[in-house]
Parts: C-alpha cells; sequence; structure tokens
C-alpha cells in the first residue's frame, strides 16, 4: 500500500499528505492546521506547540525549556507566557489575548440602546 503525497506547493517535491511542513523546504504546507497548543500539552501546550512546529521531540523541548528558564532567570518563562497568550488552544480558536479583547468590548458595548432625547419644545 502506497502512502498518500502531495506536492509541496514551494519546491515541488513530492511529500506526504500528513506533513505539517515539508521536509525538504521547511515549507508550511496549506493544509497543515493554524499554530495552535492542542495536541499533546503537559502544562500549557507552548512547548508542545514549539516541538510541533519544528518538528522536534516535545520532551527535549520541555528539557530545555527548563534548562533555559534555569539559565536566563526567569526571561524564557516570561517569552513562554507571551506564546501563551498569543496563540490558541485549538485550530482556530481564540488566544486568551483575543478572548480578553472580546471580554473587553463586550463591556463597552452595552446591549440597551442609548436613552432617547425627549424632543424640545418649539
Ligand atoms: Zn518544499
Amino acid at each position: 500500500m502506497e502512502a498518500e503525497t502531495q506536492v509541496c506547493p514551494v519546491c515541488a517535491m513530492s511529500i506526504s499528505s500528513h506533513a505539517l511542513r515539508c521536509p525538504h523546504c521547511r515549507a508550511r504546507q496549506p493544509n497543515a492546521p493554524p499554530i495552535n497548543r492542542g495536541s499533546s500539552k503537559q502544562v500549557a501546550g507552548v512547548c508542545a506547540m514549539i516541538a510541533e512546529e519544528l518538528s522536534l521531540d516535545p520532551t527535549l523541548v520541555r528539557v530545555l525549556f527548563v534548562c533555559l528558564v534555569t539559565v536566563s532567570g526567569g526571561l524564557v518563562l516570561g517569552a513562554y507566557i507571551l506564546l501563551w497568550l498569543v496563540t490558541p488552544p485549538v485550530p482556530n480558536g481564540l488566544s486568551p489575548v483575543s478572548r480578553f479583547s472580546r471580554w473587553i468590548d463586550g463591556l463597552f458595548s452595552s446591549s440597551s440602546t442609548p436613552p432617547q432625547q425627549p424632543a424640545s419644545p418649539s
């Protein structure tokens, strides 16, 4: 049985139809789901997302992350939190920043109509 293949739109090489990125030119494929933290998360999914995007082992990325947090004195932890804030938890989902923005919009766009001005007597 032959595996299903697709043609990379960037380098025109034949690649697996399940590939998120072309193994030849590293181009993200059009059928790849949008970047998200959904798969195989342990804490917030940022390390798993980075591992998936870079085609690395999630455990390796997590070990590197812990080492970098220790060495950087928390700077990398700030980058982790920033990445968590701007990436959606599921494909085509809303990031925490987007959800907060929508919540703020909801606060200031009340559903009630503005008070009617009484007609001024002429
Ligand atoms: Zn390619």
